[in-house]
């Protein structure tokens, strides 16, 4: 939920890059103190700014039970996504949120079969709910993904959904 906290800006840290697709990029981000910068709830988003440049309202796509750090996969298509795009590991870069509500994955989602329908980067946010109830998985009921793109090489995280969502029960 958007608390007081999510009005300031924290300096964040990309410590690792994967490309996904030809033109998305997942970030990994820490504090500077090599910590995760703020808690959130599946399906939250940040605001990514890069001074001087701009900012992105960007889905936080990783768990809130990963404890190590944030990621943001993030489709190059203008001005500070291509700024990210062309950044190396060791980029400072801020952070603010956690923003929005998230799903009620401890609430009305807790005991359900759920579906989840994404295409593209849409993933994003429900990226997060997926891994989320995987994590806690005695507490959903039958788990569906329907996942498209407009082609093949523009399926974000098809690895990760293969070789691990696929294999889950
Ligand atoms: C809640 C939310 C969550 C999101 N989560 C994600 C996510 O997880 N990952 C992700 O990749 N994206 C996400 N997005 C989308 C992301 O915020 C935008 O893609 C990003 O802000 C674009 O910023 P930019 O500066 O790179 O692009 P901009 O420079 O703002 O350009 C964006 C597009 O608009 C076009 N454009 C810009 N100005 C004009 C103009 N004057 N006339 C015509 N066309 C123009 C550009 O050519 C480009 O195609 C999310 C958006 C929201 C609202």
């Amino acid at each position: 939920m958007e608390n007081k906290e999510s009005f300031i800006p924290y300096v964040g840290k990309i410590i690792d890059i994967k490309q996904e697709t030809p033109d998305v990029k997942t970030f990994s981000v820490v504090g500077l103190d090599g910590k995760k910068l703020f808690e959130h709830i599946p399906g939250q988003c940040a605001m990514l700014i890069v001074p001087g440049v701009g900012e992105s309202m960007i889905s936080i796509t990783s768990s809130p039970t990963l404890e190590t750090h944030m990621e943001f996969s993030i489709k190059k298509c203008g001005c500070v996504t291509e700024w990210l795009h062309n950044a190396e590991v060791g980029q400072e870069i801020c952070v603010r949120g956690p923003i929005g509500n998230g799903f009620p994955v401890e609430g009305a989602l807790k005991g359900k079969d759920i579906l989840v329908i994404a295409g593209g980067i849409g993933i994003a946010p429900v990226h997060s709910v997926v891994n989320y109830m995987m994590d806690k998985r005695e507490n959903y009921g039958r788990i569906q993904v329907i996942y498209g793109s407009r082609s093949m090489a523009d399926l974000v995280r098809l690895e990760e959904m293969q070789n691990v969502w696929m294999k889950q029960p």
